[in-house]
């Protein structure tokens, strides 16, 4: 079995376990009956207003790219994110992440594949693979899972995709934190690399958690195209505002 295959494993019976012991709870207001109340996922929606076609991000008129994604390396094709980070969702991502609530991870998921499948139709008919933002083999020893792999996990099944965890983390990265956009650039590049086979055109769906200036996804994006991938689109659970 890979190692893949048994972190799976291992995070599909958590997710069992809590969803006997623990009742799901909202992650804004603690209220019980879902992981994220519909009165809570409303107000942290992205709102309706005009975007960039590329990055997402809120524009005064629609625009096929912007100021934010400009620089972004061209492998990158796009991004969408259907909430922002705050209120429940930077909540209920941080139960996730430092309480390892692995039933909530596997709901976030699920929402992120039903956006997917509503804002991304089109492009999704070329994708052929899931991949998530991995985190450094030090990191993921200390927590134990990563949350990204989590979300993956559950967009991949919900999508009928196929979820390959071969982008690797080559060095471990401070984090990016407090940094501004030319800073994340560089601290990310050069961290990824791939361990799989020669992707030969295919396309691939890269799941991270939160975005902030993409530059995380920009580089995924760069090593996955330099492996043989036909461009990478970005899918996170939560755009930073
Ligand atoms: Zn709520
Ligand atoms: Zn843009």
């Amino acid at each position: 079995m890979s190692l893949l295959a048994a972190r799976l494993r291992l995070a599909r019976a958590l997710t069992i376990l809590e969803a006997l012991l623990l009742p799901p709870v909202c992650g804004g207001c603690g209220r019980r009956g879902a992981w994220l109340c519909a009165e809570c996922a409303a107000l942290v929606q992205r709102d309706p207003s005009a975007r960039c076609a590329r990055c997402d991000a809120p524009a005064p008129e629609p625009v096929s790219c912007c100021r934010g994604c400009a620089a972004w390396p061209p492998e990158l094709l796009l991004v969408r994110a259907p909430f922002l980070f705050e209120g429940s969702v930077r909540t209920a991502l941080h139960r996730v992440k430092y309480r390892g609530e692995h039933a909530r991870a596997r709901d976030l998921g699920r929402r992120l594949a039903a956006f997917a499948k509503d804002e991304l139709a089109e492009s999704l008919g070329t994708v052929n693979l899931v991949v998530p933002i991995p985190l450094h083999p030090s990191r993921l020893r200390q927590r134990g899972f990563n949350q990204s792999e989590l979300l993956a996990a559950a967009v991949a099944e919900t999508l009928g995709l196929p979820l390959v965890s071969h982008l690797v983390r080559a060095r471990p990265t401070p984090p990016q934190v407090g940094l501004g956009r030319e800073a994340r650039r560089r601290n990310i590049a050069g961290a990824f690399g791939w361990s799989g086979p020669a992707l030969c055109g295919q396309r691939v769906l890269v799941v991270d958690d939160v975005v902030t200036t993409g530059a995380t996804l920009g580089e995924a994006a760069r090593v996955l195209t330099a492996a043989g991938a036909a461009g990478a689109i970005g899918l996170a659970l939560a755009r930073e505002p």
